[in-house]
C-alpha cells in the first residue's frame, strides 16, 4: 500500500484544499511534504485550470478561461537528502482517473486568451468532452472515434534555484520585449494574479507572486514536457537545483496526440499519480544529465501499427516564404494535411484539430538537414475511426 500525501477535493479550489499546492515555480515555495528516497507515494491533481471547465456543450467557458490560473500542481514534495548536483530519481508507478469523474476535455484556445499552434487558421474558441469507458475514450462532439488513452502527467518538475528562475525571468522578458503587442504573446511573463504558493503568506508570499515563473513552457526542471509516452512505468531523471528537490506534479492527461497542439491541451482531467522517488548522489554530474531531465519510457502503450502518414515542409502556407529547415513550420503544414484530408471523411475542421490533439497521434521529424526544407511527419493511427479511411483506388 502506498500512502496518499495530497489529496484533492474536486469542490474546492486549490488554495482552500487541506495542503494548498501551488501555480508558479519558486524555489521559496514550500514543500507540502517530505519523503525518503525509496517512499512511494500517492499525489492526487486536479486539472490544470483548477475546475474552470464544465461538462457541457458550450465553449464558452474555454474562450473566457482564466489563464493566469494555470498550471494548479500537487506538491512541492521535499525528498529528504537530495541537493543541488545529485539526480533525482523519479519512478511512475501508476496513474488513474478518479471514479466520480470518468470524463475530459480539450479545447482550442481563442486567439485573444492563449491561441494554439494552428491560431491563424483556427482563431475561434471550441471545446470536445471525451467520456471513458475503461481505458478507451469516445466523445459526442466528434463521432466515429475511439481509442485508448496513454495516461501521463502534462507536468512533473523540481523546483529552480534562485539563479535559475532570475535566468528564465531574463530571457523570457527579452523575448516579450522583442515584440510586447504580439497576440497571442511570445511567452507568459510572472503575473500576480490568481497566484497559489502553497502555505506561504504575507511579504514571502508577495515575492513569489511577483518572481514565480509560470508554468506554460518546459524548461530545465522539466516541467510541462507535454510528452505523451511519459506513463506508467517510465522513470525521469531529474537535476536537482535546490535542497530537497522539491518535485511537483500535475495536469493530467488521458490521452494526447504529439504536440498537444490545440494548447488545450490533451484529454484534461483530474486524477491520481503514484510515484516512487530515489537519489543519485552526485550523479547530474556523472551520468552528465545536469542540462534537462531524461527519462526511459515505460511498457504500456496502446498497441496502434498502422497509420496513415501526412508530411509537411518548411514553407509558410500563408505568405508562400521560403523558410530555413524550420521544423515548426513543417510540423504545423504536416496538421494542416492531416486536417484537410479528415475534412473529406466528414469532420469539421475543428473536429479534426481536436483529434489530432488528443488522439494518439505520433509527431516524427523526418529531415532537418537536406537545406531548405525540414520534413514533419505527422502519422494519424487508422484503428481509431470507425471506418476505413484509406483513400481507395478507382476501379
Ligand atoms: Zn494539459
Amino acid at each position: 500500500m502506498v500512502k496518499k500525501l495530497f489529496e484533492i477535493d474536486l469542490t474546492k479550489r486549490m488554495e482552500q484544499q487541506k495542503h494548498p499546492g501551488h501555480n508558479r515555480w519558486h524555489p521559496d515555495i514550500p514543500a507540502a511534504f517530505a519523503v525518503n528516497p525509496g517512499e512511494a507515494f500517492r499525489m492526487e491533481c486536479q486539472e490544470w485550470t483548477d475546475g474552470q471547465i464544465g461538462n457541457n456543450d458550450s465553449a464558452e467557458d474555454i474562450r473566457t478561461v482564466n489563464l493566469n490560473r494555470v498550471h494548479v500542481l500537487s506538491g512541492p514534495v521535499h525528498v529528504n537528502g537530495a541537493e543541488p548536483g545529485d539526480l533525482l530519481v523519479v519512478d511512475i508507478l501508476d496513474i488513474g482517473t478518479f471514479l466520480e469523474h470518468e470524463w475530459g476535455f480539450n479545447g482550442i484556445f481563442a486567439k485573444e486568451n492563449g491561441g494554439s499552434f494552428l491560431v491563424d487558421h483556427y482563431p475561434e474558441a471550441a471545446k470536445s468532452i471525451w467520456d471513458f469507458e475503461g481505458i478507451f475514450a469516445t466523445s459526442r462532439h466528434i463521432p466515429g472515434i475511439k481509442f485508448a488513452g496513454l495516461i501521463h502527467p502534462g507536468i512533473v518538475g523540481v523546483a529552480p534555484s534562485h539563479e535559475m528562475l532570475a535566468e528564465w525571468n531574463k530571457r523570457e522578458k527579452e523575448l516579450v520585449d522583442s515584440n510586447p503587442n504580439r497576440v497571442p504573446p511570445l511567452a507568459n511573463l510572472p503575473n500576480p494574479d490568481q497566484v497559489v504558493a502553497g502555505t506561504l503568506k504575507g511579504e514571502a508570499f508577495d515575492k513569489v507572486a511577483k518572481e514565480g515563473a509560470r508554468t506554460v513552457p518546459p524548461r530545465e526542471n522539466g516541467g510541462n514536457c507535454d510528452i505523451k509516452n511519459l506513463s506508467k512505468g517510465s522513470r525521469i531523471y531529474f537535476p536537482v537545483f535546490v535542497d530537497g528537490a522539491k518535485l511537483s506534479v500535475g495536469d493530467l492527461h488521458f490521452s494526447q496526440g504529439d504536440g498537444e497542439i490545440t494548447f488545450c491541451g490533451g484529454i484534461e482531467i483530474p486524477g491520481w499519480i503514484e510515484l516512487k522517488v530515489d537519489v543519485i548522489k552526485g550523479g547530474a554530474k556523472t551520468h552528465s544529465i545536469q542540462r534537462n531531465p531524461a527519462f526511459q519510457p515505460g511498457p504500456v502503450m496502446p498497441n496502434y501499427n498502422e497509420y496513415l502518414v501526412f508530411q509537411g515542409i518548411s514553407v509558410n502556407e500563408l505568405t508562400g516564404k521560403q523558410e530555413y529547415l524550420d521544423a515548426n513550420t513543417a510540423y504545423r503544414n504536416a496538421c494542416l494535411n492531416a486536417i484537410e484530408y479528415m475534412k473529406t471523411l466528414g469532420y469539421t475542421g475543428e473536429q479534426a484539430y481536436m483529434i489530432l490533439s488528443t488522439a494518439p497521434v505520433q509527431g516524427n521529424i523526418g529531415g532537418i538537414v537536406d537545406i531548405p526544407n525540414a520534413c514533419c511527419t505527422l502519422s494519424l493511427p487508422k484503428a481509431i475511426f470507425d471506418k476505413d479511411i484509406i483513400p481507395k483506388l478507382d476501379k
